[in-house]
């Protein structure tokens, strides 16, 4: 089998979305499980609407991902000269001819038709009439008469157009500039892509490539167009439905991992499985198996996937994903280790990266600043819990804070010598500790706290 490329081709023209994303995620897979290549390919012909701040954000969310890219990035406004070379030849070889027709006659000629009750198109009049270029002429590709394109789609199967559904299309504007479908069969081929997968929106401009290809004598790719997302109530994905640009989730907290294993499921599927590692993706997704229906967003879902992944990421990778967030809470710069420590602490009880950091905040300020929860207060900050805490604040007092161990027996000691319940003084020292009920294991939290700052917490909330 010769080597698989594939492309994304976004238009710069907003931010990367889950749609989009989700084509992009499936074109990587497709290349990395058949060992070839993913490249990049920005469509920046919409001048007005393309923003280099666009692009330079979809290429972080592509990093984001987790999903990198071969080669350079082909710009599309870079290569008109390469494009016109192409109808260049289409003029040579026949497939191609100039057209002098006004968008008025044009128009007039697609009434026609409409009245006629036929396909609105181009009627071909400038087909045989040797006009060549001038002010204001177009170049239009000599499509065949009759027959039919016939494509065997990835997803949706043999797809089947009558060439009397299209016309001669235009490949060349009168502004010289080509057209879009014209640019995109000569990049695709340019940049040797064996696997074209795109969002079904495309599915009518296929067979209108297809023709160029055949004019040109070139191999047509295969090509794969995956059904839109719909928003949990079937109609078209919107905000409302919680479905928003990559960056957002980012900003939010998410996962990559939990929405990469999302929108894969979202359009393909191995069995029931719901969890996959990105190795096995790679390794199962070759191609088959993509929903040609289209598929609802279950914000839940994600939110389900995303709780998985909290808790099991290898605590180095959910480290290096939390530290910005660790620093946009305003902590200053925390040392890598103790993230860590803190993140194995907290990560069953955050739901995403933005309250995982924001749990780290009563272990991070000091003791004069820690708030603490009223509900904490009245249950164990009474009378006799502050008279533990002050037995215990003298215990600790001349404790080694270097060995978690010795932490806990004391509490325990304490528990026992004085014939209490263990619940008579834990929650008087969560309180103190981390400023409300709950949270993880005592011990742990001391070590982090150090001695100095964890007798300062005893002390003030003894005297509170
Ligand atoms: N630039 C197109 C888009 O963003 C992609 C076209 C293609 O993949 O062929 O929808």
């Amino acid at each position: 089998m010769a080597k698989v490329v594939t492309r994304f081709a976004p238009s710069p023209t907003g931010h990367l979305h889950i749609g989009g994303a989700r084509t992009a995620i499936f074109c990587w897979l497709l290349a990395r499980h058949f060992g070839g290549d993913y490249h990049l390919r920005i469509e920046d012909t919409d001048l007005e609407r393309s923003k280099q701040e666009y692009t330079d954000s979809i290429l972080a969310s592509m990093r984001w991902l987790g999903l990198d890219w071969d080669g350079d990035l082909n710009y599309q406004t870079q290569r008109t000269a390469l494009y016109n070379s192409y109808v260049d030849k289409l003029l040579e070889n026949g497939h191609a001819y100039w057209c002098s027709c006004t968008p008025e006659e044009v128009d007039a000629m697609r009434e026609e038709a409409r009245a006629k009750g036929l396909k609105p198109r181009y009627n071909g009049q400038c087909r045989t009439r040797n006009v060549g270029a001038g002010e204001g002429h177009c170049v239009r590709l000599k499509a065949p008469l009759t027959g039919k394109v016939v494509f065997n789609d990835m997803v949706k199967g043999t797809i089947a157009v009558d060439v009397s559904e299209l016309d001669d299309m235009v490949i060349r504007r009168a502004d010289g500039m080509p057209t879009y479908n014209m640019a995109v069969v000569v990049d695709d081929y340019e940049m040797g892509i064996t696997h074209v997968i795109r969002g079904d929106d495309h599915v009518s401009n296929t067979p209108k490539q297809i023709l160029i290809y055949q004019a040109l004598g070139l191999p047509v790719p295969i090509f794969g167009h995956v059904p839109m997302i719909l928003g949990p109530d079937k109609q078209k994905l919107s905000k409302r439905h919680g479905a928003r640009a990559v960056i957002e989730y980012q900003d939010d907290g998410l996962l990559p991992q939990a929405l990469v294993n999302y929108l894969v499921r979202l359009g393909w599927s191995h069995g029931d499985q719901e969890i996959f590692t990105l190795e096995e993706l790679v390794k199962l997704f070759d191609g088959n198996n993509m929903n040609a229906s289209a598929a609802a967003f279950d914000p839940d879902k994600l939110q389900w996937l995303n709780a998985h992944y909290m808790r099991t990421l290898p605590l180095p990778e959910l480290t290096e994903l939390l530290l910005p967030f660790v620093e946009k809470a305003g902590f200053g710069t925390v040392d890598k280790a103790l993230v860590e420590k803190m993140a194995s602490l907290f990560r069953e009880r955050a739901s995403n990266l933005k309250e995982l950091a924001e749990a780290f905040r009563p272990l991070l300020i000091s003791a004069e600043q820690l708030s603490y929860a009223e509900a904490g207060v009245k249950k164990a900050l009474t009378e006799e819990g502050r008279q533990h805490l002050a037995a215990l604040r003298l215990a600790y007092a001349e404790a080694d804070f270097g060995d978690t161990a010795t932490l806990e027996k004391i509490m325990h000691d304490y528990v026992e010598q004085n014939s209490l319940k263990f619940k008579q003084v834990g929650p008087p020292m969560r309180v103190a500790l981390l400023g409300y009920l709950g949270g993880p294991h005592l011990p742990d939290v001391m070590t982090i706290l150090g001695k100095a700052e964890t007798l300062a917490r005893l002390e003030r909330a003894v005297n509170l």
